[in-house]
């Protein structure tokens, strides 16, 4: 499903990401952690190109991009990535002058030229699906924090994407709100919704993630299943992130 080599992005004189490689099948679960700073949102940016990559390529769902050989990416390719994945942003990014409703339906009758009628139906079926049945007509400042979360989360599945990227879900939640966002994000997860998720809980990382990667300065210092990142490893930049938390 993506597939990622030699993937190099910088800011300026920043080197922010500096050769990471990586796959994820289909069906499966990414968690990437590690220390602020590391890298870790600029990677997933990389997958739906909000960030451009320097060199290296990216393969997602069947379109593969050379970014050594092309320095300008066609808009086309930006457009088709972009209807493949669903992005879910640390600060829900929600449209404020519509209801949830709104929300779950605009992508659907702008990109996906789906009927009023189909999208509403299917924007009903995805709130109830995330718990907001009864917030259908509720605008974002309405909402609790944890409500447009979920709202974001059912706006990113609408347009039926072949991935869903998790920017730090939960990091702008106070902490009651979190588990409700958390949970939904286990039930696609149980669903088998390909996804890649930042995150700092690392509970929820173990339990959902099928591969953890644990990112350091730009690089991936330790990738494998939640049990063997986050119990064996014998990596010290590894050792010394995770035991800063516990
Ligand atoms: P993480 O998600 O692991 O906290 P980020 O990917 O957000 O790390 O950031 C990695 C580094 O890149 C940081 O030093 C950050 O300040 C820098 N950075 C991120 N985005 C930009 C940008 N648009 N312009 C300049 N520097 C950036």
């Amino acid at each position: 499903m993506i597939e990622i080599q030699d993937l190099h992005k910088s800011f300026g004189p920043l080197q922010v990401l500096k050769g990471i490689d990586l796959r994820l099948e289909h069906g499966k679960v990414l968690v990437i952690i590690g220390p602020s700073g590391s890298g870790k949102t600029t990677l997933l940016r990389c997958f739906n190109l909000l960030e451009i990559p320097d060199r290296g390529t990216l393969q997602l769902a069947g379109l593969r991009i050379d970014f050594t050989a092309n320095r300008q990416i066609p808009r086309k390719t930006v457009l088709s990535l972009r209807q493949k994945t669903g992005m879910v942003f640390q600060s829900y990014n929600l449209f404020p002058h519509m209801t949830s409703l709104g929300n779950v339906m605009e992508g659907q009758v702008t990109v996906q030229k789906r009927s009023r009628e189909a999208a509403k139906k299917r924007g009903l079926e995805l709130l109830a699906k995330v718990g907001l049945a009864d917030k259908t007509e509720s605008y974002p400042h309405q909402l609790s924090g944890g409500q447009q979360q979920r709202v974001a989360i059912a706006r990113a599945m609408a347009v039926e994407p072949e991935v869903l990227l998790f920017d730090e879900p939960t990091s702008a939640l106070d902490p009651e709100l979190v588990g409700e966002v958390l949970k939904v994000i286990r039930q696609l997860a149980a669903e088998g919704m390909t996804m890649v998720i930042v995150t700092h809980e690392m509970k929820f990382a173990a339990d959902v993630a099928d591969t953890i990667i644990l990112m350091d300065q730009g690089v991936i210092v330790e990738q494998g299943t939640p049990q063997q990142v986050l119990r064996q490893t014998k990596n010290p930049r590894a050792l010394q992130f995770l035991n800063r938390l516990s």
